[in-house]
């Protein structure tokens, strides 16, 4: 297992770190974690070397207000012995705080789910133009600072979702030791992106990097793109590229990967023992572009699901429909699939048929796409 510096912590993390929000369950049901099998992985990961382990109050929960099954996994899993060889993050429920007070609350939740006397990585979770005024006028830094002078928690940061301006405001607005930002070869200039990557890092900040895959969505690429990777000389998973693209970069000191099975464990630990940062050679780099070109010939609507243009008043779920389309698009699946899987989106939401045309998304929505006129395709398509 390799090793980098966590910014300005100055602890040492394994550049794989154990995201503790997509465990296998039981009967499909996302609060009931399957322990028999969600508890060897994590111990078979520390076991071989990861000492940075993840979670969050909602995770494996039923929605974003009540805290889910994944913080009390993680004490029980980090029982006899465990909890002393990993360094844990957990994150405090920005959307949940009203008060100063809500903040020590949750805070003082999550150490008892925890079952421990201190978070090392604690961060201010989903940080957004809507939740960071709410948090700062709350009183955020003052509750940082106290809870770090008190011991409940050894280094602060945040998560972050929303543009690069406001994440280079918020890097600035606080001596935060990390930061943990979405980062993959499709997404290198999506929300904070390479820039804000080296702005962070200039700043001394440790950097963790969340959907190194996706979603998941780069360890299952279309055929087209899956021949490219095959046809070349190097030959690698679509996983073990990504996450090495990922880990070539510097300024990158952890990669979360939530892991589903322990197939994929023994494969991203198996990957992290050689993945070095800056060690792409040009051909290496000519994969991943070629790859990147073919997602971008490949996607027809360049949402990047950010969901400023929510709600519709009418209750389509835009950025739903705008991934089916493109997904449905790039894996050129069966017609009978692209409809089940349309028909599952519109039982919960409008379909995209029954837009009124109000032109409120558009007003709010960064890439400028003419959702209106995208969502008539989308019908077309699928209804
Ligand atoms: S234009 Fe259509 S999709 Fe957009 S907000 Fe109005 S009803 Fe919803
Ligand atoms: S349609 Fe535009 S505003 Fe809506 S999620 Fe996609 S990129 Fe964001």
């Amino acid at each position: 297992m390799l090793y980098r510096n966590y910014g300005k912590t100055n602890e040492s993390v394994s550049i794989l770190g154990f995201g503790c929000m997509r465990l296998p369950v039981l009967d499909g049901n996302p609060v009931k974690i399957d322990e028999k099998k969600a508890l060897p992985m994590l111990r078979y990961a520390i076991d071989a070397g990861v000492n940075y382990v993840d979670t969050a109050y909602p995770y494996h929960g039923t929605g974003m207000e009540s805290g889910g099954a994944s913080e009390p996994f993680v004490a029980k899993a980090l029982k006899d012995g465990y909890r002393a060889r990993v360094k844990l993050a957990t994150k405090l429920p920005s959307w949940l705080i009203k008060t100063r007070s809500d903040m020590d609350a949750y805070l003082n939740r999550q150490l008892e789910r925890l079952e421990t006397d201190h978070i090392d990585f604690y961060l201010v979770h989903s940080l957004n133009q809507d939740y960071w005024p709410v948090l700062k006028a709350a009183g955020i830094h003052e509750f940082l600072d106290q809870a770090l002078s008190d011991g409940r928690i050894r280094y602060a940061g945040f998560s972050f979702h929303d543009q690069l301006g406001l994440f280079k405001e918020i890097v600035d607005d606080y001596d935060w030791s990390f930061c943990q930002i979405q980062y993959n070869y499709l997404d290198e200039n999506y929300q904070a992106g390479r820039e804000g990557l080296r702005y962070a890092a200039e700043k001394g900040l440790g950097l963790a990097i969340m959907e190194p895959l996706r979603g998941g969505h780069l360890a299952n690429l279309p055929p087209a793109i899956q021949t490219v990777m095959e046809q070349n000389a190097i030959q690698r998973t679509p996983v073990e590229w990504a996450l090495r693209w990922v880990w070539n970069h510097p300024e990158v000191s952890v990669a979360l990967s939530g892991m589903g099975a322990m197939e994929q464990v023994v494969e991203n630990v198996r990957i992290a023992q050689t993945a070095t940062a800056s060690s792409f050679t040009a051909p290496e780099t000519a994969v991943i572009d070629r790859v990147k070109q073919l997602f971008k010939e490949k996607t027809r609507v360049p949402c990047t699901a950010c969901g400023y243009c929510m709600p519709c008043p009418v209750g389509i779920n835009i950025p739903a429909c705008f991934a089916l389309y493109n997904d449905d698009w790039m894996h050129e699946g069966p017609p009978a699939t692209r409809k089940s899987r349309y028909q599952n989106l519109t039982a919960t939401s409008a379909l995209a048929s029954q837009c009124a045309a109000c032109g409120q998304c558009e007003s709010h929505c960064p890439q400028s796409l003419p959702i209106r006129e995208e969502l008539k395709q989308v019908a077309a398509l699928f209804e």
